[in-house]
């Protein structure tokens, strides 16, 4: 057989957290954002599963908007960095794209282009993140700027990122709604990134832009009720292939880091750091093996890692092993890993298949 492992993408499970995101912001439309190769669930899957449920999508440059009006995908698309040259005006125009403008340089393009049709703007706003977007106090002269050039359309949205709407404890997400707030300019308004959509209702606005949440995962630093509805889109799977029995006081793994308490059986399982599992997975870290939870004992090497299975009966080799999604929440693996867990999709390589169910 085949190396067992797969990257499962339950679309069923994308399009319940899509109806997740419409209970929740009922008023709102919806822009879905899947850049970065929908944070590593595959771009075209992706957005052809969400063509007939969301407003828009969202991705970080043209080219990745290419790729997906190449696969057919027909609605709105933000290119949440603008451009970054001049000449890709031409093709933005071409292809019907949303641009972000958030700099003088961005807007004198704009201004000076020739374009074959105009182009849908969305005026970004530095609200506090200090990362994107013009100054408040310029923004009125952005924003009468864009209106006044024949190469933009008149229905210009405008837009601001949150820094902190992950943290309920954080007072950041009320100073930046204030300053967004206090924008003197009729356009439009979009601020809600997954933590924004689930937590701060405030924050809705005309358009939302959820990520994270639709591929199922919390980005909440606390529980929250909201984020309990949502399901798990990517299941990474592997199987046992080894087994065996190791005396008390014996080390396991690279570097011997993980030392036997007692005599143990460590089961091998074919998947490891070049396969998108984080190298930087601690000893302890959840594996499920058979459905039950088992313990990960020694280092991540880069095609196997090793677990600690003495406790569960009836492992063998072929065992099916669970690394996360269902009934494994990613942001657990992610916190033994020391990172969140849009890093861990994002990061899955192409050698690990995703394999689509349509639920
Ligand atoms: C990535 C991104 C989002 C989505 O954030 P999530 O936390 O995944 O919901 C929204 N807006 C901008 C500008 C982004 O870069």
């Amino acid at each position: 057989m085949a190396r067992p492992n797969q990257a499962r993408l339950d679309l069923g499970a994308l399009r319940h957290n899509v109806n997740v995101a419409r209970r929740l912001a009922p008023a709102s439309k919806i822009m879905a954002v899947v850049k970065a190769n929908a944070y590593g669930h595959g771009a075209v899957t992706i957005a052809t599963a969400l063509q007939p449920a969301v407003d828009a999508l969202a991705v970080a440059c043209i080219e990745e908007a290419v790729e997906l009006r190449a696969a057919g995908i027909s609605l709105p698309i933000l290119l949440l960095e603008g451009a970054f040259e001049s000449q890709e005006l031409q093709q933005v125009a071409e292809l019907d794209l949303w641009l972000t403008v958030e700099n003088e340089r961005q807007l004198h393009w704009l201004e000076t282009a020739t374009v074959p049709a105009p182009i849908s703007c969305w005026l970004k706003v530095d609200t506090g993140m200090n990362r994107m977007g013009a100054k408040p106090a310029m923004a009125p002269d952005y924003y009468r700027r864009l209106l006044a050039t024949p190469n933009v359309r008149d229905d210009i949205v405008t837009y601001t990122h949150l820094a902190s709407a992950d943290d309920l404890l954080s007072l950041q997400t009320q100073r930046q709604l204030a300053v967004f707030d206090a924008l003197p300019f009729p356009a439009l308004r979009c601020a809600a990134n997954s933590a924004g959509l689930l937590a701060w209702p405030q924050a809705h606005y005309d358009w939302v832009r959820p990520g994270y949440m639709l591929y199922g995962n919390s980005p909440m630093l606390q529980d929250h009720e909201n984020a309990l509805e949502l399901q798990p889109v990517m299941t990474l799977t592997s199987a046992v292939i080894s087994l065996r029995d190791v005396a008390t006081g014996e080390a396991v793994g690279y570097g011997g880091t993980w030392v036997t308490q007692r005599p143990s059986r460590i089961a091998t399982v074919t998947i490891g750091y070049g396969d998108g599992y984080p190298r930087h997975a601690a000893n302890g870290t959840p594996v499920l093996v058979n459905g039950q939870r088992a313990a990960l004992a020694g280092r991540v090497s880069m095609d196997m890692i090793t677990v600690d299975v003495t406790d569960l009966s009836g492992v063998e080799a072929g065992s099916e092993v669970v690394l996360w999604g269902e009934g494994l929440p990613l942001s657990e693996i992610a916190l033994c890993a020391d990172t969140i867990g849009y890093e861990l999709t994002t990061r899955m390589p192409a050698r690990t298949r995703r394999v689509v169910i349509r639920g």
